[in-house]
């Protein structure tokens, strides 16, 4: 039952693993639920579906190593809501990755899927490992035996994985060969993010960092801010956030700040995007570019500029460095980037949020495309998968914008208010059963 104040009461405690004092990134996804519950009505009443996911597998992965001895690591796939469809959502290899992480990443997948209306509820999964400290025939066989491990949960039709931190198109073929190997015939739809050449779809590498983009856009012309000139800040310079620094400075902005692991660069004239992006798939980082300053990663969040765009990991804008920011607007390319506290720093600084789970939509967003591809066996030019793409995006963010006017509320609780409504809606039209 929901209260006046907009919390609400639970019949029964929550289980130790699902509580929000432990804060991370599950605490903070369920304060975002807390905000939007007041505005969900009568679907309120099934508001406790989106705090439980439906159902967590832990499982271990033994694995044998090159030098003859055998390595355990910890995997997990949860699917948070399948009330709209199967679950979709990325698997993350990362030595960080926890049960909470999975559990909030595979919620926002939710979220995303229903904001975009995409026909899916939200999953995730992920492996506890360093998969820079593995050899191939390593991750092959972690790979392999992670994905035997969760053939009970996966399939074209119940759950579907895909690339995520650290995954990517070989990954998902030794997925879809190994599912399909268990299943005794070749089930290209299991997984989306495949090469090309295996049912893969073209467009998809890049479909994530051209929502993020294309989202970008849209709000620019709404709020007035010219693109020509503009300054980017980016965190991240994989797949999501090199592929929108590409599209951005096309665009004529500049790329005046980037940021990796390997450290932090600045060039106040603009970094060259292209150059940038033949080092990092050289050397595998940012670090050690020529045509950059070097400068601390606390001064990054400090860098004159007008659009920021998070696209590493959760986590990242904190009520420490929130303060700092100088941005117009940030577009999260990340899942999660930003903490409940550093969003409503950012909100009072009159700061505009392209919150996750409609600015990063793009790659489920084509992953639905390859899948649709997959079951009909007919693949579309990247012209129609680009054009497909960018409708959607614009469409879903457009709905955004006018509900967060409407409620007066920020992107995020506007977007979260779009996707509730939609993943309670078709709960409760569903019903109970058994
Ligand atoms: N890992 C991506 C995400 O976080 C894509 C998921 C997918 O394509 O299923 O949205």
């Amino acid at each position: 039952m929901q209260n006046l104040s907009g919390s609400v009461q639970t019949n029964h405690p929550l289980p130790s693993y699902l509580d929000a004092t432990h804060l991370g990134p599950w605490g903070n996804y369920l304060q975002q639920v807390d905000r939007v519950t007041p505005y969900l009505g009568s679907l309120a009443r099934w508001v406790e579906t989106l705090k439980r996911p439906k159902r967590i597998l832990v499982v271990d992965v033994p694995i044998e190593m090159d030098n003859g001895t055998i390595a355990h690591f910890e995997g997990y796939r949860v699917q948070h809501n399948l009330s709209r469809g199967p679950g979709k959502g990325g698997v993350r290899f990362h030595q960080d990755v926890t049960l909470s992480e999975v559990m909030a990443l595979s919620a926002w997948m939710s979220i995303k899927n229903a904001a975009v209306n995409v026909p899916y509820g939200g999953a995730k999964g992920g492996i506890r490992v360093d998969p820079k400290k593995l050899s191939m025939g390593e991750l092959e066989r972690l790979t392999r035996r992670y994905t035997s491990e969760i053939g009970l949960l996966i399939g074209p039709s119940k759950d579907i994985p895909a690339p995520d931190v650290n995954t990517n198109g070989q990954i998902m073929a030794w997925m879809m060969d190994t599912y399909s190997m268990n299943v005794g015939a070749t089930a290209t739809g299991v997984v989306t993010g495949k090469p090309v050449d295996l049912g893969g779809s073209l467009g998809r590498v890049e479909a994530t960092g051209r929502g993020v983009f294309t989202v970008g856009v849209e709000a620019a012309k709404l709020t007035g801010l010219p693109i020509e000139g503009a300054r980017l800040a980016v965190q991240g310079f994989g797949n999501v956030g090199g592929t929108a620094a590409k599209l951005f400075a096309d665009a004529g902005a500049k790329v005046v700040a980037v940021q990796d692991h390997t450290g932090t660069l600045f060039n106040s004239n603009g970094l060259d995007v292209p150059a940038l992006l033949a080092h990092v798939k050289a050397t595998g980082g940012v670090g050690g570019f020529a045509g950059a300053d070097t400068i601390s990663n606390e001064d990054f969040w400090g860098v004159d500029c007008e659009i920021l765009i998070p696209a590493a990991l959760e986590g990242q804008i904190t009520k420490d460095n929130a303060g700092k920011i100088k941005a117009k607007m940030v577009i999260e390319g990340a899942n999660g980037p930003t903490t409940t506290e550093a969003d409503d720093i950012l909100h009072d600084k009159g700061v505009l949020v392209l919150p996750d789970v409609i600015a990063n939509a793009g790659g489920v967003t084509v992953s639905y495309f390859e899948w649709v591809q997959d079951f009909s066996s007919f693949f579309w030019s990247e012209d129609e998968i680009n054009a497909r793409l960018v409708r959607i995006m614009q469409e879903a963010f457009a709905g955004v914008w006018k509900v967060a006017q409407e409620h007066k509320v920020s992107l995020r609780t506007a977007t979260f208010i779009v996707a509730c409504q939609r993943i309670l809606h078709a709960r409760e039209m569903r019903g109970l059963y058994p």
